[in-house]
């Protein structure tokens, strides 16, 4: 089986999401750690992240899947906004650790001109700067679609900064089924060759997290806009064999589909009926 949740808001709380994400079926959930186009992150209340932790032991929920801010980048060109981005992740890391042993996602950054190999060795340094040893977070790289200049739309770039990251057992990757799509890799077709590509690359022990969206755009359009499941490039078919794989099983799965609550219920039904018939 697979965990299955969505993207929640994160304004009523901590409890509240998890309340709701009970209410909408699925088992685990992302947020924001902070506004995803900038600015400063609200004080966590200790009370309310007590309640969320005692409903995840309670309710067996699978590994949270935090966001960081979309503005968060390590690699920009203005060293104005990589001090900026440094000190969010730093201020988030610290802040994840009232929620123990989850996952913290972002954007490997855009490297805004100066070229994909300083872009690399400045994500590392920030990711350098900022885990210490006891950091009880795994951090997520996430596969990009590769529109500007993302960098990580390639397994190997992800690798390159897990290479040259000191405190490797503390990073994983979150890989976006539309953003892998929308980078060239054809999971329609060629699923295993894909997940065997990522394991030879960069290892399936690393895969942490999907982030489980159909795409608007045709493989390798380099675009990044999410569909519904099944109403997008990708197709229902092709989703149902990404959930039912067995190298992709426990983990935790995060719709970031364009829907409102009704939408999301509805899929994680639907993705819940899936994992019914194959059992
Ligand atoms: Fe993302
Ligand atoms: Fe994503
Ligand atoms: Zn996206």
């Amino acid at each position: 089986m697979i965990y299955i949740g969505c993207h929640l808001s994160v304004t009523n709380g901590y409890e509240a999401m998890g309340r709701q994400m009970m209410d909408f079926g699925g088992n685990t959930f992302a947020w924001f750690t902070r506004n995803p186009r900038g600015g400063k992150a609200k004080d966590l209340d200790p009370a309310d992240v007590e309640k969320l932790r005692a409903i995840l032991e309670k309710e067996t929920f699978g590994t949270l899947v935090a966001h960081a801010s979309y503005t968060m980048n390590l690699c920009s060109a203005k060293p104005e906004t990589r001090a900026n981005a440094l000190d969010m992740l730093k201020q988030d890391l610290q802040r994840m650790e009232q929620i123990p042993n989850q996952y913290y996602n972002f954007h490997p950054g855009s490297h805004t001109g100066q070229g994909t190999e300083i872009g690399i060795q400045q994500i590392a340094d920030g990711l350098n700067q900022s885990i210490w040893p006891e950091m009880k977070t795994t951090i997520l790289l996430e596969t990009m679609a590769g529109k500007g200049s993302e960098v990580g739309k390639t397994f190997e770039k992800l690798r390159e900064i897990i290479d040259r990251t000191t405190l490797q057992e503390k990073l994983g990757v979150c890989l976006d089924t539309c953003h892998i799509w929308d980078g060239g890799y054809d999971i329609v077709n060629d699923l295993d060759g894909v997940l065997t590509q990522f394991d030879n690359i960069i290892g399936l022990h690393r895969l942490k997290a999907i982030h489980f969206n159909d795409s608007k755009n045709e493989c390798g359009a380099a675009k990044d806009r999410h569909e519904k499941l099944g109403q997008g490039c990708i197709g229902m078919e092709a989703m149902k064999r990404i959930a039912l794989h067995p190298a992709l099983q426990n983990l935790p799965f995060i719709l970031e589909t364009p829907n409102d609550d009704a939408g999301y219920k509805a899929e994680i039904a639907l993705v819940n009926r899936w994992m019914n018939e194959y059992k």
